[in-house]
């Protein structure tokens, strides 16, 4: 199966899409929105023991918090992404071992993992562990002057959605943190007081003796926790249950896609009997484990092979997309499906990283600017009028994609032509409507939500 037809759901004939419910039509769920909201089970709210010290708190905020409980004291395993939910977390963790906080460890320096810091910071020498170049990501942004990051972040996150329109992320329930500034800012308030700087290092701390281990995955900051007495790993976000993020759209620097599958590697070697994920919930028991993070591990490596193999064979990114097909043995995963980030992107992100912007297609060394080549696509078709017709026979026929691309044309010489502009609203909302990945989701209803305002609609 290709990766398109997997990701892209078919609309259900408008027919069938409406029915009859309470004397009022309603719009029936696509497939997409329908597998997206049964996903929410994922991320109820809830503690869950994974081996005799080890407690996880999940569907608080966006991301799992975890304890280990030592004679003296306890571990936290990342902090959540606000203080006010991380202080619900704590409450209840006390409930289950009233001890104080010896140590806090950040898998790495995402804000969704570590802006709760503070509600765990029960005494002023508690350790913190991170790695060394702890918020790598942010900072390369940042030092080069580029914010766009956060509001591309926040459409990705869909914050300005209604909570019915939001659904999820993916990988997360929909929660709007309660702190100022975007999810993405770095405004760390706890600062790590100890720094892994690279390999294995063994911590003794609460009575506990963990193993903190270097392994650049998702970030270049990243370490994943093991603890061998109970056989636990704690991943961060080298692994969580579905089709791993290589690429955010809301920008990232390359992420680099085989480290991340040597990353999942070394969690696998380490043989735990459970993977506490950096989202969604937990995986326990040996055999699970062992055969997820194999699958995991393995498609990431199939995409990474076969999208050099496309490369050498002189194939464009548009090419790749095409020539690139996952096997249906990971496709049928559920842990593999696209709810979060998407293969398609990482398809191009690999080719961008290694290769940079030029496709290696002459044609595109020197492209004409948009309003040259939309001038000549106007032309062509016999004016924007024509143009405007054939967008509104594109969303009648449902062909979304084309839709949008014919709205960017007409706008691209009257940014405020209303009726492009109320196209170019419905196109992404009828791409909304079939895209598994919550992040494509949330981005196109985002973006219709800006255009109608521009339009004069609400
Ligand atoms: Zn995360």
């Amino acid at each position: 199966m290709k990766i398109g037809a997997q990701i892209r759901l078919p609309k259900l004939p408008m027919f069938i899409a409406l029915l009859a419910f309470a004397g009022s039509a309603v719009a029936a769920d696509s497939d997409a929105t329908r597998q997206l909201k049964s996903r929410n089970a994922e991320f109820n709210k809830d503690i869950i023991q994974v081996s005799d010290s080890v407690y996880t708190a999940v569907g608080y905020g966006v991301s799992p918090v975890s304890m280990i409980v030592g004679q003296q004291g306890v571990v936290i395993i990342d902090t959540g992404i606000d203080v006010a939910s991380s202080k619900e977390i704590r409450a209840d963790f006390r409930r289950l071992a009233d001890k104080p906080v010896q140590a806090i460890i950040f898998t790495h320096g995402h804000g969704d993992h570590t802006l709760g810091a503070s509600a765990f910071v029960d005494t002023p020498d508690v350790q913190i562990w991170a790695r060394q170049g702890f918020g790598h990501e942010q900072q390369t942004l940042e030092r080069a002057g580029i914010l766009i990051q956060k509001r591309r972040g926040e459409m990705q996150a869909g914050f300005a959605l209604s909570a019915e329109q939001r659904i999820n992320n993916g990988i997360a329930k929909a929660y709007w943190p309660n702190r100022k500034g975007g999810v993405f800012a770095g405004d760390h308030h706890v600062a790590p007081t100890h720094l892994v700087e690279s390999g294995r290092e063994k911590v003794s701390v609460a009575g506990l003796d963990l193993e903190l281990v270097a392994s650049t995955g998702e970030t270049y900051d990243h370490l994943y926790v093991w603890f061998p007495k109970e056989r636990v790993a704690f991943s961060g976000d080298n692994f969580y249950k579905s089709w791993p993020n290589l690429y955010a759209i809301r920008g990232t620097p390359y992420r680099d896609v085989r480290e991340w599958a040597n990353a999942v590697d070394r969690i696998l070697k380490e043989r735990p009997v459970a993977v506490v994920a950096g989202h969604t919930r937990p995986v326990i028991g040996e055999a699970t484990v062992n055969e997820t993070l194999t699958y995991y591990r393995d498609a990431i490596l199939f995409l990474f092979d076969k999208t050099v193999e496309g490369i050498n064979k002189g194939m464009t990114p548009n090419q790749l997309v095409e020539y690139v097909v996952l096997p249906d043995k990971y496709q049928n995963l559920d842990y593999l499906r696209p709810y979060y980030g998407n293969p398609e992107w990482a398809i191009r992100a690999i080719f961008d990283g290694y290769l940079g912007w030029f496709d290696g297609n002459a044609t595109s060394l020197f492209p004409l600017s948009d309003k040259a080549e939309a001038e000549r696509i106007a032309r062509v078709a016999g004016g924007t009028d024509a143009l405007l017709g054939s967008i509104e026979t594109a969303i009648e026929e449902e062909d979304y994609q084309w839709a949008a691309q014919l709205c960017d044309y007409v706008l691209t010489l009257q940014p405020n032509n209303k009726a492009a502009l109320l196209h170019k609203a419905d196109a992404l909302t009828g791409l909304a409507d079939e895209i598994l990945t919550a992040t494509a989701r949330n981005y196109y209803l985002s973006s219709a939500i800006k255009l109608r305002k521009l339009a004069g609609g609400t």
